[in-house]
């Protein structure tokens, strides 16, 4: 992006901030103390761009655990390892239509989780990531490729992790009936409990506006991490991440936010939305607690269709 053109889009970022921050609606996530208890009036955007420029207002550094914004990096590291065509053997790439957590395991196909960025599918997905390997192993793997996306670790919210495992009756669950089913590509006695508390780790990376923005501009740039120019997906993978995030990533909500924004984005239940903005190779972050019925954080979302209309960023409503 032009330095001259990046400016503008940050002075528009702060108008829209100063905009949105009266906005109360919406309640933070409950089902975790750390989630319940996190300071609800939090609020920060930060945007990066494919070239490394950087912009950001309000509680851009406050860290958060990453929860399901994991999913699409994820995806990405399983698509990196094994191609496309043997991770679709396992996961889908349609709409769910349902809740993200849907126990009813209603499986698309009945073969696979309809997409890797509902519960069932992350699990089916993380399965794959350095299968075989000891967890220790699979998880360095994980955060080690956050760092090279963000060029600094994430770090790891152990109460976040105690209590999504404490309360993780639900997602163990799913991975034990996908692996009845031969959905789960895990084996032994343990391996769907195994599978399930990988998943609670990889929720559990504490990343802040800032960094999980880079980590989004990674995707903005066909896989290229903005600060260090390292390649850290290939721009295939980077493209199907995004078609996925396009379509699935804003839980139930996701055809409506496709509808107002059109953009690719993920959201995690500790008010984080991923926003990524192929034409101009940059990805957007906000981060406010308070979530809407769907679970996406209310200002996050008004920050998104905000934006679009501003810079006139919906590619469908520009023609
Ligand atoms: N750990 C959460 C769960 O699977 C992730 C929720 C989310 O961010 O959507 O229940």
């Amino acid at each position: 992006v032009p330095v001259q053109e990046f400016r503008e889009l940050a002075r528009g970022v702060d108008e829209i901030y100063a905009d949105v921050l009266p906005n109360r609606d919406g309640a933070n996530a409950d089902y975790i103390p750390t989630l319940r208890d996190a300071d609800p009036e939090r609020f920060g955007i930060a945007i990066c761009s494919a070239d490394g420029q950087t912009y950001s207002v309000g509680d851009a550094a406050v860290g958060f655990s990453v929860q399901s914004t994991s999913k699409p990096f994820s995806y990405a590291m399983a698509l990196e390892q094994l191609g496309s065509a043997e991770v679709h053997r396992w996961v889908g790439q349609e709409q769910s239509g349902g809740t993200f957590n849907d126990y009813r395991l209603s499986l698309g196909d009945g073969r696979r989780p309809h997409n890797p960025m509902i519960n069932a599918g992350a699990m089916a997905t993380l399965a794959l990531v350095d299968h075989g390997k000891e967890t220790s192993d699979r998880f360095r793997t994980v955060r080690g490729t956050w760092a090279r996306m963000m060029g600094e670790a994430p770090g790891f919210d152990q109460e976040t992790y105690l209590a999504e495992k404490a309360t993780g009756d639900g997602n163990r669950g799913l991975a034990s009936l996908m692996k009845a089913a031969d959905m789960l590509k895990a084996s032994g006695a343990d391996g769907a409990a195994l599978t399930a508390d990988f998943y609670f780790q990889v929720c559990s990376l504490e990343v802040d506006a800032q960094r999980l923005a880079a980590a989004g501009a990674t995707l903005a740039n066909g896989g290229v991490a903005p600060y260090s120019g390292e390649r850290v997906f290939s721009q295939e993978t980077a493209g199907r991440v995004l078609s996925v995030m396009g379509h699935s990533g804003m839980y139930n909500d996701s055809g409506k936010f496709s509808g107002q924004v059109g953009l690719p984005a993920k959201s995690g239940v500790s008010g984080n939305v991923l926003l990524v903005v192929p034409s101009k190779r940059l990805a957007v972050v906000t981060f406010s607690p308070r979530l809407d019925a769907a679970g996406n954080s209310v200002r996050g979302v008004e920050v998104c269709k905000r934006l679009v209309t501003a810079f006139n960023l919906h590619p469908y409503q520009a023609l």
